[in-house]
């Protein structure tokens, strides 16, 4: 199922757009808008209601679309929250197997910090992986490693 994307060339750039009125001109929901806002759609910010400039809110969903379609690189998570393909922060990934051919990379996104997935097959993953560093997690050897941490921070103090 592919959603549909906001066309941009529906926003008239000589007036400005409340949330709901964004929300009705796309048929999307509020939410939708307001989640614009944290990836970087601008606001007038001293207004109540919130009102976005007509000019910007096109700007905003053309950089969209191109973004989007955008495939991740060699080297390169997609975050989901910064909706952009990331470099992992320090070129460091790990690579979690859920089948002898199939698993996880993971690293940390640079921007928010939060944690960022790419579906990896053994096959693929000298091309997905770049140049970073790729370590492989074994899942016995992450449990114990959890283990000796919350050792170590209960009683380092002691
Ligand atoms: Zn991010």
């Amino acid at each position: 199922m592919r959603k549909r994307r906001p066309n941009h060339r529906l926003v008239k750039i000589h007036r400005s757009y409340t949330v709901e009125e964004t929300a009705r001109l796309f048929c999307i929901h509020k939410n939708t808008v307001r989640d614009w806002f944290m990836v970087g759609l601008p606001t007038c910010d001293r207004k109540r209601p919130t009102l976005i400039l007509g000019p910007e809110l096109a700007s905003f969903l053309k950089a969209r679309r191109t973004k989007n379609k955008r495939p991740c690189k060699p080297g390169e998570i997609y975050c989901v929250r910064c909706r952009a393909p990331k470099r992992p922060a320090g070129d460091m990934a790990e690579y979690q197997p859920i089948t002898a051919t199939l698993g996880n990379l993971s690293g940390i996104c640079p921007d928010c910090e939060g944690m960022i997935y790419r579906r990896a097959s053994m096959a693929k993953l000298a091309a997905i992986q770049g140049n970073l560093n790729v370590t492989f997690a074994e899942v016995e050897q992450r449990v114990s490693r959890r283990e000796s941490l919350i050792v170590n921070s209960d009683f380092s103090q002691g």
